[in-house]
């Protein structure tokens, strides 16, 4: 019997069914309204090059701020809002924002390379091209400076479709990067038939390098990949000067991750950017 009955009559089992139930209708008619509501913001993360410790590119991150419940991961509100069908409006949000964004420094000649946004599989499937082109005609920003971040998901339906919509897509400019690579489903032939621009190495690799042999057998065996297949590699969670190091040494010199600089508000990253020559060449904080 592994059922504990409570007082009333339920199960303890029951009633953790009904809070968990409770909780989560909570949460999505507060993720229903966040939207108007004015709860969403967006952080950036640099990404940098190992060598001239330029910014090349920066990644937008989601961030909901829920007033009474605080902060609300993306690992959490992200599926939830693919759940109720809100993710759409949410991205859509996201992309005019960051391409404002964008537009803003490269108005105050900050040259920080492209803007980076994550876009769900649902997205991708639905009109992804027409909220891309909306972003870039209320931000007037060019789309050589826009980058698009998706995950295998997006391509394990049709890869046919995915292949068509890719190519409309990077006919305007736009450049493609596989995020999360090496978690998902992986499979080598999206790398040539969709002709992916970046792949980023998932975090969880990096993690336990340069430490764990295996580990940095593989990655190195990534790194080697892409550059035979001529696809510029993004080291994801860039966390220490080890990692740093044997990445550097192995060829990867694009690096995302908290040894360079933790995900900011715009006003943030802005302060520490001058306008001048070094603009986009950021003091590198070691936090770890
Ligand atoms: P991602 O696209 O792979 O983004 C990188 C994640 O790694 C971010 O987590 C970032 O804060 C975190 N990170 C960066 N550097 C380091 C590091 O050195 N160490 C560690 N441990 N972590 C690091 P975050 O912001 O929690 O976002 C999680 C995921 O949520 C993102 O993973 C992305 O898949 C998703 N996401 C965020 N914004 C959006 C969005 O607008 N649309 C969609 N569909 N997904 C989004
Ligand atoms: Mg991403
Ligand atoms: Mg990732
Ligand atoms: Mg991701």
């Amino acid at each position: 019997q592994t059922k504990q009955h409570g007082r009333n009559g339920y199960t303890f089992y029951q009633r953790q069914m009904h809070e968990n139930l409770n909780n989560k209708l909570t949460l999505q008619n507060k993720l229903r309204n966040a939207l108007k509501d004015n709860e969403f913001h967006l952080s950036y993360q640099p990404q940098i090059n190992s060598d001239s410790e330029k910014i090349v590119g920066i990644e937008t991150l989601l961030r909901w701020q829920q007033k009474e419940l605080g902060n609300i991961p993306p690992s959490v509100f992200i599926p939830l809002a693919e759940e109720l069908g809100v993710i759409v409006d949410i991205e859509r949000w996201v992309l005019t924002e960051s391409c404002k964004q964008r537009k803003a420094w490269l108005d105050s000649g900050h040259d920080v390379g492209r803007i980076a946004i994550n876009i769900s599989a649902i997205h991708f499937n639905n009109n992804l091209l027409s909220s891309i082109i909306a972003a870039l005609e209320a931000s007037e920003l060019p789309a050589k400076y826009l980058e698009i971040e998706v995950t295998e998901s997006c391509f394990i339906e049709n890869i046919e479709e995915a292949k068509k919509k890719l190519q409309e897509i990077k006919a305007h400019g736009i450049t493609i990067a596989l995020d999360d690579f090496g978690t998902g489903y992986s499979s080598l032939s999206y790398l040539t038939k969709l002709s992916i621009d970046t792949l980023k190495i998932d975090a969880s690799f990096i993690q336990k390098t340069p430490e764990n042999p295996k580990d940095c057998q593989l990655v190195k065996t990534i790194i080697n990949m892409a550059e035979s297949l001529s696809i510029n590699i993004v080291a994801e969670g860039v966390e220490n000067k080890a990692q740093q190091g044997f990445l550097s040494n192995n060829h990867c010199n694009t690096h995302q991750g908290f040894y360079y600089y933790k995900p900011a508000d715009a006003e943030s990253l802005f302060s520490q950017m001058s306008p001048a020559s070094n603009s986009n060449k950021l003091k590198i904080v070691e936090n770890k």
